[in-house]
Formats: C-alpha cells, structure tokens, sequence
C-alpha cells in the first residue's frame, strides 16, 4: 500500500468538487480526506492524525485541537475564523491561515451591478415589460450617471475596486474610513456626515463589528438631502433595517440595492419584498464558478506551504511564530 508523507482532512465543505483540493496536495505526496463532519466527537475521530485541516462550518474547539497531536495547520474556506478558537490553535503551535481576497471583483463587480441597475432602472423596466408594459413613463425620472458623486463606507480592498471601476462612468468618489491613513488614488477622503450629505449613491464596504452594527440608522437618513442610493454588500446589520424600510417609505432615500440583510433570508412580511425601488440577492457577492475555485485552491495552498515549511499567504494568528509545530523557514 502506498504511503503518504502526510493526510490532511477536509473537515467539511458545502461544494461538490475536491478537484483543486486534490491537485494542489498531491504534489506533496499528502493523503486528502473528505470528512463531512461537525460534531465534536466526529471531528476529533475523522481528524486525529491529520496534519493539516481544511474547514468550513465544523467547530474547532480547544478539546479538538487537544486531540490532534499531529495537526500544524488550519486553512479556513474564506475570510472569517469565526469556526476556529485561536488562542486554543496558538497556544498548541497551529498556524490558523485564511483567504481574505478570494472575491474582490466579484462582490466590487456585485455592488456596482444594484447601482446600475438601480440607476438605469433595468429590474423595475424588466418585471414592467414581462408583464405586457411597454412603456418607459413608468420608469421617469432617470438621471445620468456621470458627474454623480459615489460615498463609500469603508474603502478597503472591495471599497477601492469599486471605486476604479465606477471612476470609469465618470462617478466623483468620496469615502469615509476612519482606519485609512493615506489617501488612496482618486479617493477624496470625507468624514462621515459629509458622505451622508454630498453622496448620490452610498456603498458600504465596511466589516460588522460592534462599531459598525446600525452605523446607517434614523439619524442618518435624515442626514441625506440628495436621497442616495444605498448599497450594501458587506454585512446586513451595519443599516438599521427598520430605519431603512422606514426611510424607504418616506422617500429619505431613492432605493436600495441589499445583497445582505439584517435577518437572512427575509421573512415573507418584509415590506421591502414588495418595494420596486429595492433590489434584493441572496448574499451571493461572493460568488462565481472562478471565485470558489481560487478559495478552494488556496485553501489547500495554505495546508501545503506550511507541510513544506513555508509561511502560508494569510496568518491570522500572528502570535504562533517562534512556537509552530511545523517546522517554518524565516
Ligand atoms: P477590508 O478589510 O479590505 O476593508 C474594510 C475597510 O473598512 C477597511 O479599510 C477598514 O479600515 C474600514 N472600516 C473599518 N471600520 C470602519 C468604520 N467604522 N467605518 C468605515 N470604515 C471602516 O475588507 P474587504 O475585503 O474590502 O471586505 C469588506 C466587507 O465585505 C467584509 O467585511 C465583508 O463583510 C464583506 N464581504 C461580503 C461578501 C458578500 O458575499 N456579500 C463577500 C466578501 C466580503
């Protein structure tokens, strides 16, 4: 029977191939392992001579890092760890690694897409035409693009692609980021009541956090004379949804483009359903068949970079240098 250097285990994941999981480990000669697993007990049994670990939704909890002697990295499918206890991981010597980028032009490209078409009015001209109106009244007024002013909220890797992507329309763009220390490229930087105020579209690329959990609330629509477009395709929870529905109603706002929202998927009561300046995605910004199989292949990158010794592109414990399992070079 063959014998293999190393296994490594998926613990779990939602998509059907394992192809450039595969295609990536074997190289390096490692065993994969497709587990489907979460419980606890499951975990540790499917995982306990693993050396390197791919997870999505399972728990890694400090008792499973405990019994797994030989495991020295963790790859997490996507950007969150929210699944991984990292100071158990550290504290054992395991290297918890991530994809923090996998989608920028996907969700860049998402976000732009609700701006358009809410401008432009494609969804609300689609559902009129299929249901036998030919008429463009329906759809006035439209304004032109150009020369509009675009707000971001946040302006970090998915904020500054679509900044230079809708730069092109000939969109001003202006952001608010309290964390941005140099002013990037063609991005005015702004404080946050000038971007409510001066903004024809809004979009939020910020993460959620207790900072910015209702950071668009009543207040602040109330402080947008130009009726903005709002966009979000970063977390539900940074808008007030009840203030939203609220502004919507009231005419505070132009519409909406939600990719997220506060409670995923919407209860069939939710007045935005039935809003025709509100357009509406499953949470799909993410995704595209490229997307997922860039996150797939450098998920397991991360595992075989630190079985061959190498820093993995994302760490996101920091603090296990000098104390890995796995023998690191620099
Ligand atoms: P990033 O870390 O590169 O950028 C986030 C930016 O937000 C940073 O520049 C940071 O300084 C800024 N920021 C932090 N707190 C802020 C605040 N209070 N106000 C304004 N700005 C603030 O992240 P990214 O890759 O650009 O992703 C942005 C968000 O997009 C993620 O946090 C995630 O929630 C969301 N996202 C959604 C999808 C989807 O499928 N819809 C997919 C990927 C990411």
């Amino acid at each position: 029977m063959k014998q293999h250097p190393y296994q490594v285990v998926i613990t779990d994941c939602d998509h059907g191939s394992i192809e450039e999981e595969k295609e990536e480990l074997s190289p390096i000669g490692a065993e994969l392992v497709l587990a489907q697993v979460r419980e606890e007990e499951e975990v540790i049994r499917a995982c306990k001579d693993a050396d390197g670990l791919l997870n999505q939704y399972a728990l890694l909890t400090r008792r499973v890092f405990e019994h797994l002697p030989k495991c020295k990295v963790v790859a997490r499918y996507g950007v969150g760890v929210d699944s991984v206890d990292l100071k158990a991981a550290t504290d054992l010597g395991i290297i918890v690694a991530n994809v923090p980028d996998y989608c920028i032009d996907e969700v860049s490209d998402h976000a732009i897409a609700l701006i358009l078409s809410l401008m432009r009015k494609t969804a609300f001209f689609n559902a009129k035409v299929k249901s036998g109106q030919w008429d463009f009244h329906s759809g006035i007024p439209i304004h032109r693009i150009r020369g509009k002013t675009l707000g971001l909220i946040g302006s970090g890797k998915i904020g500054l692609e679509v900044a230079k992507k809708l730069s092109s329309f000939g969109v001003r763009v202006i952001a608010f980021d309290p964390y941005l220390k140099t002013n990037p490229q063609g991005i005015e930087l702004k404080n946050f009541d000038a971007v409510l105020k001066e903004s024809d579209f809004i979009s939020i690329h910020c993460p959620l956090n207790d900072s910015t959990r209702h950071l668009i609330g009543e207040k602040e629509f109330k402080k947008m004379p130009k009726k903005p477009i709002l966009i979000n395709t970063s977390r539900g929870p940074i808008i007030d949804e009840k203030a939203l529905i609220q502004a919507l109603q009231e005419g505070l706002i132009t519409g909406a483009g939600l990719d997220v929202l506060e409670k995923e998927p919407p209860d069939s009561v939710n007045p935005m359903l039935a809003m025709e300046n509100v357009i509406l995605s499953p949470h799909v910004g993410f995704y595209s068949e490229e997307s997922i199989s860039e996150l797939k292949r450098r998920t397991a990158k991360n595992v075989s970079d630190v079985l061959m010794g190498r820093w993995p592109g994302s760490v996101v414990n920091q603090e296990v240098k000098g104390k890995t399992r796995a023998p690191m070079s620099g």
